[in-house]
């Protein structure tokens, strides 16, 4: 019995490592298009900010050590471009153009996603770059360096984009970041988003949000981002306005796609056809707080699909409850996180959501070093549920996320959200955490 997979990232490599150590008989193959297998994409931007670091560092685990000392059948240069699921067949071509055919007892594609390039002229101009794999890391690294950029235009305000601000800030490059929609982060509560945009303001970057692209075009010795009332000249630009799933190869086999055409899969990572799995980015998953489909491309859902399907291929069937959303990225010296609905969102979802901001300390008081913390909270009147929780401050906010992202699994009341025992000492929170006051006064309201 074998077991087929195609994408050697987080996904891939996970379920590999998995699936081989549950049955190290079991034949796993993984058939990866570029020569990176396994490495932190999450940490590329911080890797980019330091030009003394190698971005191969961010390599966890070389090819060499899954094939010689797990026992994976790791083919890298080998790009899928058919799945017929009736024969159990994967056709594709290696990097050289040959091609190549493999059969499978149980397929899993865990193709990622690709950055969104928009259909534009000039997006293909040398100079003009996305961030999405290793090889895209090494590229803007050797670009900065060899043409020594000094300005840089950012087109999209999404996580990616603010992280890469404060990278290409700490290497004293300029940072412009531009993009369509008027509000800065439209999903964040306006007050916390306010913060986020001071924060970067005081640390040089200027925004243009309300701006819409034309096109990019090759000056004299700078590129120029065209919009309609101004041109930004930059010797480098990068888009940063979203991924999509890697979702084709799948679709041409005649598998069910879902939201932003991610892959349709059930619970327990299963496509619409049998034996074939789909895991990460490129498929859809539950969310917890509504029960229906999403589709958030993040990495720990990715490594716990992959798990998760190993662990079924290999006996031990596993069902997934689904995602919350818990997301957090660093911006400058604000730490900004976010888990379960907006209101917009819940209101769209059918919930009647009351919301709450309130603004607190993160150390109790008199405690050296404390400072401000926004906690912006979402119930619902009619059930009396917690649907989300957004922070932002210049510590805690982090990892203090994760208590409103283990209550929504929960599906707890704001109530019961209360009444939890949350650890205190002056050095960490005051007595009374902000996320409790913040609970405390929407129960008040609901
Ligand atoms: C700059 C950056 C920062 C990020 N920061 C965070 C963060 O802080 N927190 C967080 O949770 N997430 C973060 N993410 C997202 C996270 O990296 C992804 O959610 C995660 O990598 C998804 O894993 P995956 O295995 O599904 O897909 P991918 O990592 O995209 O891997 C898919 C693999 O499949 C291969 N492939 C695709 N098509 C084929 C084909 N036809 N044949 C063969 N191989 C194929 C690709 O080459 C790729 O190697 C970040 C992403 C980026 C780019």
């Amino acid at each position: 019995m074998n077991f087929v997979i195609i994408g050697g990232d987080a996904a891939g490599m996970s379920a590999a490592s998995r699936a081989k150590r549950r049955n190290p008989d079991m034949e796993v193959i993984v058939l990866e298009q570029t020569k990176d297998v396994s490495y932190s994409a999450c940490g590329m931007p911080y890797n980019i900010a330091d030009p003394e670091r190698d971005i191969d560092d961010l390599i966890v685990r070389q090819p060499t050590v899954f094939r010689e000392k797990q026992g994976i059948d790791l083919r890298t240069g080998h790009r899928v471009e058919a799945i017929d699921p009736g024969k159990g067949t994967v056709k594709g071509r290696t990097l050289d153009g040959g091609p190549f055919q493999v059969e499978f007892d149980e397929l899993l594609i865990a193709t990622g996603a690709s950055a969104l390039i928009p259909d534009l002229p000039g997006f293909d101009l040398p100079g003009v770059m996305s961030l999405k794999s290793l090889e895209d890391g090494r590229r803007i690294k050797r670009f900065i360096k060899e043409h020594r950029v000094k300005q840089a235009v950012i087109i999209g305000m999404g996580y990616i984009a603010l992280e890469m601000s404060e990278a290409l800030r700490t290497r004293g490059i300029e940072v412009v970041l531009i993009k369509p929609n008027p509000l800065f982060l439209p999903w964040m509560h306006e007050k916390l988003s306010r913060a986020v945009r001071e924060e970067m303001e005081a640390k040089g970057v200027q925004l243009y949000p309300g701006h819409e692209v034309k096109g990019i075009e090759q000056g004299d010795s700078r590129l120029r981002v065209i919009c309609a009332d101004r041109a930004l000249e930059a010797q480098m630009v990068l888009v940063a306005i979203g991924v999509q799933p890697n979702s084709g190869v799948a679709q041409d086999a005649g598998i069910a796609l879902s939201i932003a055409n991610s892959v349709a899969v059930d619970r327990g990572l299963l496509t619409s056809k049998s034996h074939i799995y789909a895991a990460g980015d490129c498929a859809d998953a539950y969310h917890v707080v509504t029960g229906e489909k999403t589709w958030i491309p993040l990495a720990l859902r990715a490594n716990r699909a992959g798990w998760a399907v190993a662990d079924t291929v290999t006996g031990k069937a596993v069902t997934l409850p689904g995602v919350a959303g818990t997301a957090v990225f660093k911006v400058f010296d604000l730490e900004v996180a976010h888990t379960g609905l907006t209101v917009e969102e819940a209101a769209e979802h059918g919930f009647e959501p009351v919301e709450m901001t309130i603004q607190g300390r993160t150390r109790a008081h008199a405690h050296p070093g404390g400072s401000s913390i926004g906690v912006h909270m979402v119930g619902d009147r009619k059930s009396g549920r917690l649907l989300g929780v957004q922070m932002v401050g210049r510590e805690g906010a982090a990892h203090r996320i994760d208590a409103p992202a283990v209550a929504l699994h929960g599906k707890m009341t704001v109530e019961e959200f209360v009444q939890c025992d949350l650890a205190y000492a002056p050095p960490f929170s005051p007595v009374w955490d902000p996320m409790l006051t913040a609970a405390n006064q929407l129960l008040k309201s609901l």
